[in-house]
């Protein structure tokens, strides 16, 4: 083996994207904390820096502000080249509107491949969604997403067009970067397109500060949320058509309902079975589709009743309808 290539390996730098959970320390990750303590350079927004404290003394530490990510990517590169340990701290999950995509971006325009002596790690960390929905209950048990109403770095009509498309799929929402001194209406005009598919009074839980000193949760519903206090720290999440308040916990319904009769016992419902799709799931859809085709509904009726694009169901109406007997589903409820 080449002996100087070995030595240069030996002595590469490395860049840690390290994600440390909401803030605090309770709820870092063992690796975050190993990671923080095995770099030589730590760099970040000072807030997160300010988190970790304990772990920092004698570090070379870079305290940047919000604006200046790339920088942070730029500086982290510079240092793992001159051999390295460099800690990127990112709140949340570095990958979740953090430093991952911006460090990538970087390293790759500067000619960085997988192959290249500075090692790069990303470590994973609990995103504001998973601690904002611990703290307010189970909202997010069943089908979610995340938006951003940041318009610094993405257009509104795309923000727009996502907000408005989520409303109709009846996702529930965590929007992230929901408001700050200078953006105040993006979350008005988020309120404005969920109402035309949601009703007014869909359950909305505003978390500001999870697990940090001045945490406060707030319970309010889609047509009040603007009034409630929403900045540059809360996570606001908005539950589907299912999401209810009980006892003060928002809840989003798995499904459990639509198979097993809940009062009863947990009984299974009339033409359900356990470890199977539903009646309504894609294979007793289908059957019940070709029926309703077969009986006169035309492919726009059908498209019409199910909201989905006309060419689908023509393509699906197509297509015999194969009965799997497979244990694919095993394990599933
Ligand atoms: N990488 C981070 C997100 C950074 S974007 C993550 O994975 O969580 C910044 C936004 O995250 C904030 O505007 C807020 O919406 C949300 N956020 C981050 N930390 C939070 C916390 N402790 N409580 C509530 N929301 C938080």
């Amino acid at each position: 083996m080449n002996e100087e290539l070995e030595v240069s390996a030996a002595g590469a730098g490395k860049i840690m994207l390290v994600g440390i959970g909401p803030g605090s320390v309770d709820h870092m990750t063992q690796r975050a904390r190993a990671a923080i303590a095995e770099a030589d350079v730590v760099i970040g927004y000072v807030t997160y820096i300010k988190l970790v404290a304990d772990l920092i003394e004698g570090k070379e530490i870079i305290r940047k502000s919000m604006t200046e990510e790339l920088d942070r990517a730029v500086s982290a590169l510079e240092a793992a080249r001159a051999g390295k340990k460099v800690a990127l701290i990112s709140s949340g999950d570095a990958g979740v509107y953090g430093m991952a995509g911006p460090t990538y971006e970087v390293l790759f325009q500067a000619g960085w491949t997988p192959d290249d002596p500075v090692a790069v790690e990303i470590i994973p960390g609990a995103s504001a969604l998973n601690s904002c929905a611990a703290l307010v209950g189970a909202p997010l048990t069943h089908d979610f997403c995340a938006i951003s109403l940041s318009d610094l770095l993405t257009p509104w009509p795309t923000i727009a067009r996502r907000l408005d498309a989520v409303a109709m799929a009846d996702f529930v929402v965590a929007l992230y970067n929901p408001k700050s001194g200078r953006r105040t209406r993006q979350i008005l005009e988020a309120q404005r397109l969920f109402l035309r598919h949601r009703r007014p009074d869909t359950p909305v839980a505003i978390v500001k500060s999870a697990y940090r000193r001045r945490e406060n949760i707030v319970f309010t519903t889609l047509d009040s949320m603007a009034e409630a206090d929403i900045g540059m720290l809360s996570t606001v999440l908005i539950g589907n058509s299912n999401t209810f308040v009980r006892h003060g916990l928002m809840v989003t319904p798995r499904g459990y309902a639509n198979k097993y009769d809940m009062e009863e016992g947990g009984a299974t419902r009339d033409g359900e079975r356990a470890g199977r799709s539903l009646s309504t799931g894609l294979l007793g859809w289908l059957e019940t589709l070709q029926a309703e085709h077969a009986a006169g509904d035309s492919i726009d009726t059908l498209a019409a009743r199910h909201r989905l694009p006309a060419d689908y169901i023509r393509d699906t109406l197509a297509e015999p309808v194969e009965i799997e007997m497979a244990a694919a589903e095993e394990g599933e409820a």
